[in-house]
């Protein structure tokens, strides 16, 4: 990947970490990759249940990106009054199928279904989006496996805009096992070296914890809880939060007053967002190396 020092930046002088830009940047490294390779055939399953608009928008872009990297997109539909016997044995049958590399079931599930034993059927070689209880304990045990991508995709974003993780203090906020979790996880890991508080729902002073940090990653789905008292000068900012209201998609962060103070800071939309569908056409490529096909 080229290496570029010409970021774009905010009104306030922020550098903008542009997730759409870097996620081209991925797919188009990806499809050559694949090219040199020999363009093997590397599916990626989609298993979609219900009618959830926002769901279907996901699992629709992902199977875009998919073909755009050089990946097979092979795609299941279920209605939304489907069995959670029916979940499983669609998901039985692609775990069982060779050819199928990647395996992603759009979470959430409509009610009354168990996400978590469906989560269950699936080997850590296929877990591409890195949710189930094995691929979390080999990201805990930092054993080779596959990651979840929205907190890659954050890492990603660190990465490509040169932000410094070595001896720096981060705060994520929220403690999801989608998203708070392991960024936690990957932004303490050795190499990454960053310390991180785990805030969420019941920390105390919020913003001041937030003002400690360089790096603050935002998941809590609140909308614009995040301002400019919550930041120091020069820190980084990464929203994840999706609120949907009337004037359309909002993220954790108020990305105006906070463009101001921040050194570096996501759009939202166009930064977490898109980082999040091309890890997993990375983690795809990953999960047809583990299984030995590439
Ligand atoms: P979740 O509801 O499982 O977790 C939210 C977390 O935020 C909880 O741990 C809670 O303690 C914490 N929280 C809630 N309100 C808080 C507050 N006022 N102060 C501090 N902490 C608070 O949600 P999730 O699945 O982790 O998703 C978080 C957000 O990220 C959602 O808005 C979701 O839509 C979004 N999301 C975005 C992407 C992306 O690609 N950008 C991917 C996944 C999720």
């Amino acid at each position: 990947m080229t290496q570029t020092d010409d970021f774009e930046r905010t009104p306030g002088g922020a550098v903008l970490m542009d997730g759409k830009r870097l996620r081209d940047e991925i797919v188009a490294d990806l499809r050559a990759e694949i090219e040199s390779l020999g363009n093997p055939t590397i599916t990626l399953a989609t298993v979609l249940v219900g009618s959830d608009k926002p769901s279907r928008i996901y699992v629709r872009n992902k199977r875009r990106k998919a073909e755009e990297s050089g990946l097979v997109s092979r795609h299941v539909e279920l209605d939304a009054d489907c069995t959670q016997d029916d979940v499983e044995s669609t998901v039985r049958v692609l775990v069982d199928d060779p050819t199928v590399h990647g395996i992603l079931v759009q979470l959430p599930l409509p009610d009354g279904l168990d996400a978590e034993r469906v989560l269950d059927l699936i080997p850590p070689e296929k877990d591409v989006d890195g949710l189930t209880e094995r691929s979390m304990g080999r990201l805990v045990r930092g054993r080779p496996g596959l990651v979840p991508c929205t907190p890659l995709g954050v890492m990603r974003l660190l990465d490509r805009y040169g932000v410094p993780t070595s001896g720096k203090r981060a705060v994520v906020i929220g403690r999801s096992t989608l998203v708070g979790l392991p960024q936690v996880l990957l932004l303490g890991r050795k190499g990454v070296d960053a310390t991180p508080t785990l805030a969420h729902s019941r920390t105390t002073d919020l913003a001041a914890q937030c003002r400690e940090a360089d790096i603050i990653v935002a998941a809590a789905g609140m909308a614009g809880l995040v301002t400019a008292e919550f930041v120091r000068p020069g820190a980084a900012v990464l929203d994840v939060g999706i609120s949907r209201t009337e004037s359309g998609i909002v993220g954790d962060v108020d990305f105006d007053g906070v463009e101001k103070v921040a050194g570096a800071i996501t759009p939202m939309p166009g930064g977490t967002g898109p980082m999040t569908i091309g890890c997993l056409m990375q983690n795809t490529l990953l999960a047809a190396r583990l299984q030995g096909v590439v």
